[in-house]
């Protein structure tokens, strides 16, 4: 069966040049503690992501786009005070703006 997902590689660069254009972020596809899929992580105005390169390429994606949404909430938001990523509205909101930017993307791609 074909994907419906872009690519790994494609939602990455995309992320970049979209929702994330201007965050300094560092994507990666790495092995990851055992008790999560992917995460998220700020340091220093730097934002890190990673996914499981153990992860099928299209939950990879799925992945990247929760990750990219605790990001978004964070940079974009101003929820820089949350410790922890979180799953609050905030970050419901972030990633269904994701989620719409994604698929316009995604379509006029096509
Ligand atoms: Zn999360």
């Amino acid at each position: 069966m074909p994907s419906l997902l872009p690519s790994w590689r494609w939602t990455a660069a995309w992320l970049r040049r979209g929702p994330l254009a201007g965050v300094r972020l560092s994507v990666r596809r790495c092995r990851v503690p055992a008790d999560r899929s992917a995460d998220c992580a700020r340091a220093g105005g730097r934002y890190t992501i990673r996914v499981d390169r153990g992860a099928a390429e299209d939950a990879a994606v799925l992945l990247l786009l929760h990750e990219a949404a605790h990001v978004v909430a964070w940079s974009l938001e101003g929820r820089e005070h949350d410790a922890v990523p979180d799953h609050d509205g905030h970050w419901g909101l972030a990633y269904a703006r994701v989620w719409r930017e994604f698929s316009r993307a995604v379509e006029e791609a096509g």
